[in-house]
């Protein structure tokens, strides 16, 4: 058994200081630190709980804007009344995220850390380039049916598993970290990143570095949102394919239009592709089958995953018509 030790900090200047040193780590709601730990994905010699620190509250900004604290649950900004009335899909992507008992624990912050579930990373012993770089990828021929279609790369195929950073990706979300080196702001967008060359790296978060915040600019568009998941089972399984979608339309044409996926991209999908192809045009069925056909041009499909090109085509359709309609199924 490896010596782990343990300290409990209530501000973020202590939490930040603490974390300087190599082998720690932060602890917030633990449903995906104390997984990987168990696991043996990290190692950390010694971990900083951060639950004291003063950062579950659920903000107004100007202009119809929310800050969400990075230790809010993901079962209370689900249920925030705010939340719920300008930024449905984000309330909808929380709820479908994971089982009651999870949410209660579950941190906004640790939320967007949390890590594939690709079965060979988390098995030890494939060859996995995230787990030991250079090793190979046992997903490109192995079993690779939740696996990813856009974005991916020749050394790693796996999907971003949360539901929520879809959504807040749709909406230009943005990540506010405080690290050594002081504060940043990050794009949800750009917080994570493509596995290129180096599917190890997930995130652009530096050790040490701190989410505090996150924070989602005002949107009259996203009153209308919806957010669909499409998955193996009802309850408490990860996204096929999964969207998040708002449209406005005046006198017949897009206006404004905001789509994302789930489960078919290495990170949080913003599907920019339709969105293009959407804005200006005519808001019907065709023109929103056109834009999905569009935006899946890219895929690169493996053995089992080509079903995924229909599917998030498909889903993507749903979502454009259910947030026409003002209807979330
Ligand atoms: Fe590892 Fe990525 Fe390949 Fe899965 S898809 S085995 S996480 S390199």
């Amino acid at each position: 058994m490896r010596p782990l030790s343990y300290s409990r900090v209530d501000t973020v200047e202590d939490a930040v200081a603490l974390c300087r040193e190599p082998g720690t780590a932060f602890l917030a709601g633990g449903t995906t630190q104390v997984d990987l730990i168990r696991a043996g994905m990290n190692r950390p010699d010694h971990l900083i709980d951060i639950n004291d620190v003063p950062l579950t509250a659920v903000e107004d900004l100007p202009g119809g804007g929310l800050r969400i604290g990075a230790l809010a649950r993901m079962n209370d900004v689900a249920r925030t009344p705010a939340v719920v009335e300008r930024y449905p899909a984000i309330s909808r992507a929380l709820l479908l995220g994971a089982s009651e008992q999870l949410r209660n624990m579950a941190s906004m912050g640790g939320n967007l850390c949390q890590r594939t579930r690709c079965a060979y990373l988390r098995d030890g012993i494939s060859p996995c380039n995230k787990r030991e770089a250079g090793s190979g990828c046992a997903a490109l021929d192995g079993f690779n049916r939740g696996h990813a279609i856009l974005g991916t790369s020749e050394h790693c195929i796996a999907t971003h598993p949360s539901d929520v950073a879809v959504a807040l990706v749709a909406f230009d979300a943005d990540v506010h970290l405080v690290g050594p080196g002081g504060e940043r702001r990050l794009l949800v967008d750009d917080f994570f990143l493509l596995p290129a060359d180096t599917p190890e790296a997930e995130h652009s978060m530096a050790h040490g570095e701190l989410i505090v915040g996150i924070e989602v600019p005002g949107a009259l568009i996203a009153r209308r949102s919806v957010y669909l998941k499409i998955r193996d089972r009802q309850s408490y399984e990860f996204a096929l394919v999964s969207v998040a979608a708002a449209i406005a339309v005046h006198e017949g044409v897009v206006a404004d239009v905001r789509l994302a996926l789930g489960g078919v991209g290495t990170k949080p999908w913003r599907a920019r592709r339709a969105e293009a192809a959407l804005l200006g045009g005519p808001a019907d069925e065709a023109a929103f089958r056109r834009a999905a056909a569009v935006e899946l041009e890219g895929a690169v499909v493996r053995e089992h995953n080509a079903f995924k090109v229909e599917l998030a085509q498909r889903a993507i359709l749903r979502g454009l018509v259910q947030s026409l309609n003002g209807r979330q199924s």
